[in-house]
């Protein structure tokens, strides 16, 4: 939970049980409630210790995770100074770009229609194709401005003294240069370099090169055996399951795969494009570092190796948000660690504001259907995030959701996990809409003595 002082200056974060006790007894008053902040009604910025925070970022395409964290540092066993890192808060910032996507694929179709209708042709006056340095489409520029805009808030609401973000998926330049990678069992925990290792499995999607095999153990392979002048370098390594591995033996893979040419044609594609694609999948979070750059807190930009090889030391299941907290630098031989995971994920889907459009085209673009001139329908509009209290029926109980307004009244509530209509005699008003769904999930259940359960 977040907190504020007297003057709305961030706090640290506090316990979910210490916001209750506070809210219970008077001293605090809720500002938000997603994400849930409290400000305090008498302490001010000065009576409070405020060590700061860490925000990490794990950007994906399809969702960004973020967690809130603090380190402290404690001394290990052997005398050493080591760092403990708590996670406070999880968030997952869940992107629209497909939405998006499709938005422009549509509006294009609407205006070549147009085009073909009723204009006739006349040779343009001057270059109006022209994009500005740094374009990017809509729909990436869109995860870039989401995430920035939760970054910004979450700014507020929390001391926050540095950014981690996890910058490139692998780092190129390391795989490119990697010295060696020995043919040993890929699911041992990462050491240092595990770069290549991560990289592989991204790239054959964890499964075996030449059978398909997945869910087995997986050996690092030379397509051109060491023995006949195969080189370490990432554009002669694969993935393979051990039956293929000794199977294949100092054979190349043009001898092994020769009665599946499928396979062989699949397999060299792969090895002749490894680096490139990566480097385009890095270009957006190449911009969104340059962006948080902006905000005056230092940034720190990490590889996803890393991150990987830093969650599976802790014994961490993968998601967004599980890597957003193992991002960064973490000393393992030292003896630094995750000693907290957030019980819940905050769910901030991006929803957008609606629309200016007052009437919704069919396929075609012509007019289908016209919306009501008034936002506002019953005291609710579209994007509020309310309770609803249904007395009885299928959906009996109490839920909390994003309302979508009619005029009849009989609102349409959407939650995480289930869709359903209720009158607005039944809500209650949370939060006004601010272009994003809420919701809440559990993480991963995970203690450092058991690992997940
Ligand atoms: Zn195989």
């Amino acid at each position: 939970m977040f907190v504020l002082a007297k003057g709305g200056e961030p706090l640290m974060p506090c316990h979910p049980a210490r916001a209750r006790e506070l809210l219970g007894s008077g001293r605090a008053v809720v500002v938000r409630r997603a994400p849930f902040t409290i400000r305090l009604k008498h302490r001010g910025c000065a009576d409070s210790a405020v060590p700061g925070v860490q925000l990490r970022l794990d950007p994906g395409s399809k969702a960004t995770g973020i967690a809130v964290t603090d380190e402290r540092a404690r001394s290990t066993s052997t005398g050493q100074a080591a760092v403990e890192r708590r996670g406070l808060i999880a968030i997952e910032l869940r992107h629209r770009g497909r939405q998006i996507h499709s938005a422009m694929t549509r509006r294009a179709a609407y205006r070549r229609r147009r085009r073909s209708a009723n204009l006739r042709y006349r040779a343009p006056r001057r270059d109006n194709r022209s994009r500005p340095d740094g374009w990017l489409p809509p729909s990436l520029r869109h995860r870039i401005d989401s995430t920035m805009s939760l970054v910004a808030r979450l700014c507020r609401y929390a001391p926050v003294r540095e950014i981690h973000v996890e910058q490139v998926a692998f780092d190129t330049a390391a795989i490119a240069a990697s010295p060696s990678a020995d043919a040993r069992d890929i699911r041992e925990p990462a050491p240092a370099g595990s770069e290549i290792r991560e990289f592989l499995l991204a790239t054959w999607k964890r499964s075996c090169a030449y059978c398909g095999a997945a869910g087995v153990p997986l050996n690092i392979e030379h397509v051109r055996p060491r023995s006949r002048g195969g080189s370490d370098r990432v554009t002669n390594l694969v993935l393979a399951c051990i039956p293929c591995n000794q199977a294949k033996g100092t054979a190349t893979v043009d001898e092994f795969l020769a009665d599946r040419p499928d396979r062989l044609k699949n397999v060299t594609a792969q090895l002749r494009k490894p680096l490139h694609d990566v480097a385009a999948m890095n270009t957006t979070r190449l911009v969104l570092v340059k962006a948080l750059a902006t905000r005056g807190v230092p940034v720190h930009a990490w590889s996803g190796g890393r991150t990987a090889g830093n969650r599976l030391a802790m014994g961490l299941p993968k998601s967004h948000t599980l890597d957003a907290l193992a991002n960064g630098l973490m000393d393992r031989e030292r003896g630094d660690r995750i000693v907290r995971v957030p019980a819940q994920i905050l769910v901030v889907r991006s929803t957008g504001r609606g629309s200016y459009a007052r009437t919704t085209p069919d396929r075609y673009g012509f007019p289908r259907l016209q919306r009501p001139r008034r936002k506002v329908q019953h005291g609710y509009a579209t994007g509020d995030l309310v309770v609803a209290v249904v007395p009885r029926g299928k959906w009996a109980g109490k839920w909390v959701g994003r309302v979508a307004v009619r005029t009849s009244g009989q609102h349409r509530i959407t939650t995480l996990t289930s869709r359903f209509d209720v009158s607005y005699r039944n809500l209650r008003l949370l939060q006004r809409a601010d272009g994003h769904a809420y919701g809440f999930t559990e993480e991963i259940r995970w203690s450092e003595e058991t690992g997940p359960a």
